[in-house]
């Protein structure tokens, strides 16, 4: 496996290949690094002044992710009760805690405003409705649209408003006893279009000026997540992002407002391996397919959005390309074309690199496979 080295630190190489030796656990599970995770959240948020980092739960809810992170200095963003209930079961306090979701369940709310938390997001009329009702005089951001061009996930249709949309949204959530406090957006997951940052911040600018002249002071800018990791090719490093970003914040915004920053692929991404197994192996037409035991509806759902993995194999055969397929008996359940691979047998194990993030947060247990095991190493 001598591309290993290429993708991955030598530390965690070792880590995994001692793991696979020693223990007795059946493929296919999930290792996660826990010196990457740490490594990732030490450099998210140091290069941007009075920032504090969120971590979006729905990348990897696992609790012994969540868990690891709760010692550190970092606070979680979710979305439901349940991201909430594993939060609350390992102490995580409120003040903590911060809802981004602009369209949130009244089970949520409910459970969440028990609970203390204080910040929520928001982009419609129906929601500051029902904040209003369910979290009187909590702080609340509105969402705007800001382009995902260039994010292999885009995530811009679904949510957000233009500037003069969530002008109206600010006075109205204000005239509703809410307490108005800032802008979110989201540039779009995966994100290595740094473009993308500095335009999101002239919109939210005009937003956070026109809001001034409406009597709204606003404090708070939630840059929402998108950092991108190493699948394939290489990206933009975090620390060169965040350099480009704080520029063009404190080029456009007054010195004293708070920065939020939500990354949730970029804190566990890379530091996830899959070990899978080969399962089988076909000839169809003159295509070469491999099954493996990790697919599109136990692991790798991204996929069919247009991530592309690296897989590893041990194997010192010829390399082929290779149709790979997961084990479910749906034809949709295809991960990817024409990968180089030397050909493995049936039973020998194969590696997913950089499978940490939205990979079990995102499987279901179609046709009885199971969701692999996510084990810190
Ligand atoms: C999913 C999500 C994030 C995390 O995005 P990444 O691209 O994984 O960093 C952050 N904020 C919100 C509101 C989200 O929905």
């Amino acid at each position: 496996m001598e591309t290993a080295l290429e993708y991955i630190p030598q530390h965690t190489w070792s880590k995994i290949l001692n793991f696979i030796a020693r223990s007795d656990e059946v493929p296919p599970y999930l290792l996660l690094d826990r010196d990457i995770i740490k490594e990732k959240i030490e450099i998210i948020g140091k290069n941007i002044s009075n920032s504090k980092v969120f971590y979006a739960v729905k990348a990897n809810p696992d609790v012994s992710v969540l868990s690891y992170l709760s010692q550190y200095d970092i606070g979680f963003e979710i979305a439901s009760e349940g991201e909430l209930r594993i939060l609350s079961s390992l102490g995580v306090d409120a003040s903590k805690i911060i809802t981004s979701n602009p369209i949130k369940t009244l089970n949520f709310l409910n459970e969440a405003t028990n609970y203390g938390i204080k910040y929520y997001a928001y982009d419609s009329k129906a929601e500051v409705d029902k904040l209003s009702r369910y979290a009187p005089g909590s702080n609340v951001y509105v969402r705007l649209s800001v382009s995902n061009e260039g994010s292999e996930w885009p995530l811009s249709k679904k949510f957000g408003v233009e500037i003069d949309e969530a002008l109206e949204l600010l006075l109205y959530a204000k005239n509703k006893d809410l307490n108005p406090v800032g802008i979110t957006f989201h540039v779009g997951s995966q994100c290595n279009n740094v473009y993308n940052w500095s335009a999101a911040l002239d919109k939210a600018r005009e937003l956070f000026e026109m809001a001034k002249d409406r009597g709204i002071d606003l404090k708070l800018l939630n840059i929402g997540g998108g950092y991108p990791i190493r699948y394939l090719k290489k990206v933009t490093d975090i620390e060169v992002i965040e350099k480009k970003i704080n520029n063009a914040l404190w080029q456009r915004f007054p010195e004293d407002i708070e920065i939020f920053i939500e990354p949730g692929r970029a804190v566990v991404g890379d530091a996830g391996v899959f070990v899978s197994s080969v399962i089988g192996k076909a000839k169809r037409d003159d295509e070469n397919w491999l099954y493996i035991d990790v697919g599109v509806f136990n692991g790798l759902m991204e996929s069919v959005g247009g991530i592309k993995y690296k897989f590893l194999v041990g194997s010192r055969n010829e390399p082929k390309k290779w149709t790979i397929a997961g084990p479910s008996c749906d034809s949709f359940d295809v991960i990817d074309k024409e990968v180089e691979l030397a050909e493995p047998e049936v039973g020998n194990i194969v590696l997913i690199l950089s499978a940490g993030a939205y990979t079990v947060s995102y499987a279901s247990e179609f046709n009885g496979f199971a969701i692999p095991k996510t084990i810190l190493i």
